[in-house]
């Protein structure tokens, strides 16, 4: 792959003949799925450009973790690249010599590299002329023009530098948490705001215990990482609820073949659905998870049944028992919090932050937290550090100068529902007065349309419905080879 940065207004060039050029912003799993789709359909070369400024292609925010303890939170047979080809990532572990099963949850850090492998092998099989290049660099903002009736998007990134593309792929990822920086306390060393900010550790190896805000899979990675760096301390986590994700169960993954919740209007209705057909699957020796299974299948349907107001309400009524049922721990990971949680040395419970006072200095912070939790009960907590793990909040334009700019100039628009970016069925933008042709998403952005939407088996799918969709007279080439 080539890498270029140094350049100014390059990329797409119109006319006979000429490259479509296609800027992938964000190389995450959406991004590298993507251009691996796209080779894959591509029946003439196309310019993929991705702009990602992390180290590692594929990696993002999931697979970035060199930890061996953090591992996939589903099965090695969930996690192949292609829906047609479900045994493809325990076909390439095997092929790399890798002692896992597809029942295995493996460390995040191999599907990070499968991903690549994925993108190289890719570019491999393209057809002849496909280009790929990566620009190591955030793209800042987006501007849209009009070249003799070609519609030509500029990226604009580093330090005033641009490049020209005919399609743009969002594939951003989900915003930072925003719970800390909402409490707008005074910056000192130990506050955290984004967990999977390279450093976090680092900047937590001499604070002593920790208050984690949240409770789900990215507080309980945290946790087994500080807990493996110091013994000694204690780290707690406080969320709304106090609720830890489910475990997973090797039964549990099969959609309940019982499933039908019709087509609901309401909310109300969308939750009666689910509490019968929970209670019929477990009527008949069933599980739960396989209703949530089910669930997420029927999912996209049910979802897009709902006006933007039942959407909301759903959101709200269902939100976090969903996230607890849905992104569950493995069998591993939740006996070492099980552990943790005996010694003492993990305490989960339901609280809300009502004040933090600092008793120590700017770098050598002692933080007295004041917690309220259920029934007017009042904790106070002296920690060393804070780290927001509760979750992307619902405005991606929060954190990202990029969609800001983009909503800001009427080239995007929020959600109406409150979460992520307003699109069509194939993920393209909507704004006021069109839909755009030339800029679609991928991933987190999609949510409000699609309720689900930042798992691999929907990105995937999303992937190659993009690909297809950009591609429209691509064919369904054989899946990429395994690399050898
Ligand atoms: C800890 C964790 C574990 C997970 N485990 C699993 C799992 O086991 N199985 C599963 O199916 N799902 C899992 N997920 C869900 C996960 O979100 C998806 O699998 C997937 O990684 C999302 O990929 P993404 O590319 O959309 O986002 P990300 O991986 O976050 O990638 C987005 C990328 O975009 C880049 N970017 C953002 N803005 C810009 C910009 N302006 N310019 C250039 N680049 C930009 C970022 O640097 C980032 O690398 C996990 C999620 C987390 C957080």
């Amino acid at each position: 792959m080539t890498t270029r940065c140094d350049e100014n207004s390059v990329g797409a060039s119109h006319g006979a003949g000429a490259k479509e050029t296609v800027a992938i912003v964000g190389g995450g799993c959406a991004g590298a799925l993507v251009a691996a789709h796209l080779m894959r359909m591509d029946r003439r070369p196309r310019r993929i450009v991705i702009f990602e400024p992390r180290p590692d292609l594929g990696a993002g925010v999931a697979y970035s973790t060199d930890d061996p303890r953090h591992l996939l939170n589903a099965p090695a047979s969930a996690m192949s690249a292609f829906e047609n080809d479900p045994t493809h990532f325990v076909t390439w572990l095997a092929q790399l010599g890798h002692d896992h099963v597809a029942t295995d949850f493996v460390p995040r850090r191999l599907y990070r590299q499968y991903l690549q492998d994925i993108v190289t092998v890719g570019l491999r099989c393209s057809i002849p002329g496909t280009e790929l290049t990566w620009i190591h660099e955030t793209v800042t903002s987006l501007s849209v023009n009009e070249i003799t009736g070609h519609r030509l998007t500029t990226l604009h990134y580093g330090q005033g530098l641009q490049y020209g593309a005919d399609r743009v792929v969002l594939a951003l990822g989900a915003p930072a948490p925003v719970a800390l920086q909402a409490l707008a306390l005074s910056p000192t060393f130990g506050m955290i705001s984004d967990p999977w900010c390279p450093g976090t550790m680092e900047a937590t190896a001499s604070t002593g215990d920790v208050l984690i805000l949240g409770t789900g899979l990215t507080m309980v990675d945290i946790a087994l990482a500080l807990a493996e760096r110091d013994p000694r301390r204690t780290v707690h986590a406080r969320s709304r609820h106090g609720f830890l994700p489910a475990e997973h169960v090797s039964d549990g993954f099969a959609p309940w073949p019982g499933f039908d919740i019709g087509h609901p209007k309401t909310a109300r209705d969308v939750l009666h659905g689910l509490r019968r057909a929970t209670a019929e699957a477990q009527s008949c020796g069933g599980n739960w998870r396989n209703v949530i299974a089910a669930a997420r299948l029927a999912a996209p349907d049910v979802w897009s049944g709902l006006c933007a107001t039942e959407r909301r309400r759903l959101l709200r009524h269902l939100g976090r028992r969903w996230d607890v049922a849905r992104h569950r721990m493995s069998a591993p990971v939740t006996a070492t919090v099980t552990e943790l949680r005996h010694s003492g040395r993990l305490t989960v419970g339901a609280g809300r932050i009502l004040a933090v006072v600092n008793h120590g200095s700017v770098r050598h912070p002692q933080l007295e937290v004041t917690l309220g939790g259920p029934g007017g009960h009042r904790e106070t907590l002296m920690v060393g550090a804070l780290i927001d793990c509760t979750g992307p909040g619902g405005d991606p334009t929060a954190r990202s100068p990029l969609v800001a700019g983009l909503v800001a100039d009427g080239l995007a628009r929020l959600d109406p529902c409150g979460v992520g970016l307003d699109v069509d069925e194939h993920g393209d933008l909507r704004t006021d007065s069109a839909t755009s042709a030339t800029i679609h998403t991928v991933g987190w952005c999609r949510q409000g349309a699609e309720f689900e939407a930042t798992a691999v088996p929907e990105i995937r799918r999303q992937a190659e419905r993009l690909a297809r969709h950009m591609s429209p007279s691509g064919d369904r080439r054989p899946p990429v080879l395994v690399p050898a």
